[in-house]
Parts: structure tokens; C-alpha cells; sequence
């Protein structure tokens, strides 16, 4: 109760927060706690609007299931599945499905309730949602990956659909997986409509989806650069992670004239003191495709490999932009003390929640621009928003098309924080939160019984 009532004066609000503990203390609380403390100055001049933020702390509705599967010897498996309808106040619900070891309701919970704020900023009529499994696609034969995912939308379908939730891809979901969940979508219910994104652009999906959060995230850097008069070009960044994300967010920053010097995973991280060029970044794409991939494989004659498990952080050179893109808490105090001792002036969150609160905190007292996930890493579901709208109307948008209007959505959204950040006087975090809460919030107080 301690740790989620810190710093929290409304006595409003602390009572809304002492019930989110005791239904569930855990994980989760520290997202809610986050956004709490940001809305504070709303709660102020609205006070109309707690009882909204009250509904939005609790999902609609949690389902968890079981997910049994054969394995290649002929075993029976059994996973745990998720998914947290988090708020349909503005839309469908939407977001990921994350299939990982370690993944555990309170996760979901926080990644869906995170989601609800991000879709709202995107522009795009989306609620909020999250699922995912406890499953560990790592190491899993194609065979059993596909029985997995058969498996799982068994149990999800009935749930799911085009006007009611459409879930994604998130980590351990990619297209593959994407594939496998729609095919059987379509295997139960017949229909060919949306109920999922991320789909092949051969069977609904949309141009750009693969890259959107990563080139969104460099979108939206621009945008907040640009507002303080500089530029991308020449920026000498260090990009975490070598997944989806980190992937095309690297790719679109080298395209765009900066210097991406590190990319990392799991085990270790690879430093290239030059930077990486397109083609490098493509031998990445491939080795992370495989199976086994690790960066432990990379081959380069100007590149330095540490394992151990460390992160690129501690190279020994300077550095203007990080973009924390592997997953959750990465970037702890120490991890943003070096930083800011290698000269970090920009750090842009492209995975949920990768910076902690004290991080966070460290950033700002040192006066580093810090970009949160919720507004920089928002392309994806943008883009999935994009994806559903083809789909309704039956057409496909070229690449350009969905590529300006991902453009242009990240433009906005950047604005929309920054614009909240300045009429309440806070941080661009606490503007992202405070937008993206005002929109869901006034929904919900429209619609009544909260
Ligand atoms: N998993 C992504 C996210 O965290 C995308 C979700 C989606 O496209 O629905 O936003």
C-alpha cells in the first residue's frame, strides 16, 4: 500500500488507490501508480472525473483459460492463457498478446492498462486490452508452435472479434504466430474479418505494420527534436533489444542519417564503433529470424560482442539518444546514471515500461528529454488501427499511404502530450498520460454508470 499511496495528496485518489491494492497487490501497481501521480492536477480541477478513473483501475473483464497442447514427442503440455479487456470506453478492445516464460496475470494487467491510454492518443477509436501466455515460443518446433496457437484461439475465440476485441502481435507474437491464432479464427468461426492485426499483407494485414512502432518511435523522436530545434541527423544513438521493434526503429535511423552504434538481446549486446549500415542491420533481421538467433552469431570485423548479459549502456564512448526497446524495467538508476555519464540528452521509450519510476526520475532531474512509452512507442497500435480500418472497408492502402499517415499520427501525438504537458504545468510523461486519460475518462463519464 506503501509504495502505490507515495507522493499521492488527493484524498480522492487515495482511496481509489487503497482498493486497487487490496484487489490485487502487485505488478500492476506500479503502473497504475505512475499514472496516478500525473493525474493529480486533473483530479484538481475535475474532480468530476476520478469516479471514471476509479472504473478505468478495474477491466471490464479477465479471462484466463487453459491452453493444452501436444508436444513433438506426444506429451501433453498445459499453458496458462490471458486476456484483460481492460476499457471499451472509446473503442473495441485492442492490444498485444505476449507469449513468453514468466508471463503472469499482474503483467498483462499492466500492459493493459498502459494500452488503454496509449490507443486513446493514437487518434484511433481503440479501447484496451492485453493476453498472452505463459508459453515460451523459444526453442519450440514449428509443429508445436502451431498446435500452441491453434490451442489458445480455441479457448480465446468466442471471446474476440472485429467490433469486440481484436488482439496482436507482442513479444513471442510475431507473424508467424499471428498466422497460426487467425487461421484458426477463421478455421472456427468461418468469416474472413479482421479479429486480428498483424496478419500477412497477403491475407488482410496492412503495409507497414512490421515496422510501424519502430519507425514510429523515430517519428516521433523527430517530431520532439525538431520542437527543440535540432535534428536526427548525425545523432549517435544506442538501441536496445533486436526484436520487431528495435529492428525497424534502428533501420529508419540509420535511414535517416543518424548513427546507431549498439543493439542488444538476452544474452549480451553488440557494439559497432562506426555504426551499423542497412545491410549489417539486415544480417541481424536474419539471425533473429532463426530459430535459435542470438547476437552472439553477428559477424562483422569492425564489431565488439559482449555477453554476460550486459547491456550496451556502458560503452566506452558518447552518446546522444537511447531507445530502451527490449522490454520492461531495463533501464534501472544505475543504468540511467551511465547514461546520462555517457552524455544521453533523448531517451525514447520503445518497449512498454522499460525505464523504472527512479529512472524516470533521474532523466528529468538531469534534464534529459524523455519520450514515454505510452506516446513513442504508440506507432504499432497505430498502425494495427490503420489495419482494421482496411479491413472494414475491404481495401489495402499502399505503403506510402499508411506510411504518411503513421507519420502523421506520431506528429500528433507528440503534440497532444506536449500541449497537455504545457496547460498543466508537467512533464511530456505526465502530458501523455493526462491526454490520453481525458479522452477515456470523458468517455466514460458520458456514457454514465461508470
Ligand atoms: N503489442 C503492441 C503494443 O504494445 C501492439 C498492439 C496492437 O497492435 O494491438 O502496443
Amino acid at each position: 500500500e506503501e509504495r502505490v499511496t507515495q507522493g499521492i495528496r488527493h484524498e480522492g485518489l487515495l482511496h481509489v488507490l487503497r482498493t486497487v491494492v487490496e484487489r490485487d497487490p502487485n505488478q500492476f501497481l506500479d503502473a497504475v501508480h505512475e499514472v496516478a501521480v500525473s493525474l493529480q492536477p486533473v483530479f484538481d480541477r475535475r474532480p468530476e472525473l476520478l469516479p471514471a478513473f476509479e472504473a478505468i483501475c478495474e477491466p471490464e473483464r479477465t479471462i484466463v483459460f487453459r491452453v493444452p497442447w501436444l508436444d513433438d514427442s506426444g506429451k501433453l503440455r498445459v499453458n496458462r492463457g490471458f486476456r484483460v479487456q481492460f476499457s471499451s470506453a472509446i473503442g473495441p478492445y485492442k492490444g498485444g498478446l505476449r507469449f513468453r516464460e514468466g508471463v503472469r496475470l499482474s503483467i498483462i494487467k499492466m500492459l493493459g492498462f498502459e494500452q488503454i491510454f496509449k490507443n486513446a492518443l493514437t487518434t484511433l477509436p481503440m479501447g484496451g486490452g492485453k493476453g498472452g501466455s505463459d508459453f515460451d515460443p523459444k526453442g519450440k518446433s514449428e509443429g508445436e508452435l502451431q498446435r500452441f496457437c491453434q490451442s489458445f484461439m480455441t479457448k480465446l475465440y468466442r471471446h474476440i472479434g472485429n467490433r469486440v476485441d481484436i488482439p496482436a502481435g507482442d513479444i513471442g507474437c510475431g507473424s508467424r504466430e499471428i498466422a497460426y491464432l487467425f487461421g484458426q479464427y477463421r478455421r472456427i468461426t468461418g468469416t474472413h474479418t479482421g479479429a486480428i492485426t498483424g496478419k500477412g499483407v497477403d491475407f488482410g494485414g496492412s503495409e507497414i505494420r512490421p515496422e510501424a512502432t519502430g519507425y514510429g518511435c523515430v517519428y516521433f523522436a523527430e517530431c520532439m527534436l525538431e520542437s527543440n530545434g535540432e535534428r536526427i541527423e548525425g545523432k549517435r544513438c544506442i538501441v536496445t533489444g533486436s526484436g520487431n521493434v528495435a529492428q525497424f526503429c534502428a533501420v529508419k535511423l540509420v535511414q535517416e542519417g543518424a548513427v546507431v552504434l549498439a543493439l542488444s538481446d538476452s544474452k549480451g549486446y553488440v557494439y559497432e564503433k562506426k555504426g551499423f549500415s542497412v545491410q549489417q542491420l539486415e544480417q541481424i533481421m536474419r539471425i533473429k529470424a532463426s530459430h535459435h538467433g542470438s547476437l552472439d552469431q553477428y559477424n562483422s570485423d569492425t564489431a565488439q560482442y559482449v555477453g554476460d548479459s550486459r547491456k550496451p549502456w556502458e560503452i566506452d564512448a558518447r552518446y546522444d539518444l537511447a531507445f530502451p526497446c527490449a522490454t520492461q524495467n531495463e533501464v534501472d538508476l544505475e543504468a540511467a546514471e551511465r547514461m546520462v555519464n555517457q552524455g544521453v540528452s533523448y531517451v525514447f521509450e520503445g518497449a512498454n515500461m522499460p525505464c523504472t519510476a527512479e529512472a524516470v526520475e533521474h532523466f528529468e532531474a538531469k534534464g534529459v528529454g524523455f519520450g514515454p512509452a505510452k506516446a513513442v512507442n504508440a506507432g504499432g497500435v497505430a498502425v494495427s488501427g490503420l489495419e482494421m480500418a482496411q479491413n472494414r472497408v475491404g481495401i489495402m492502402w499502399s505503403r506510402q499511404e499508411v506510411d504518411d499517415r503513421l507519420k502523421t499520427i506520431m506528429h500528433q501525438i507528440y503534440k497532444t502530450a506536449r500541449d497537455a504537458a504545457k496547460e498543466y504545468g508537467v512533464s511530456l510523461a505526465a502530458g501523455a498520460n493526462i491526454a490520453g486519460f481525458l479522452k477515456v475518462g470523458e468517455a466514460v463519464l458520458a456514457q454514465g454508470a461508470v
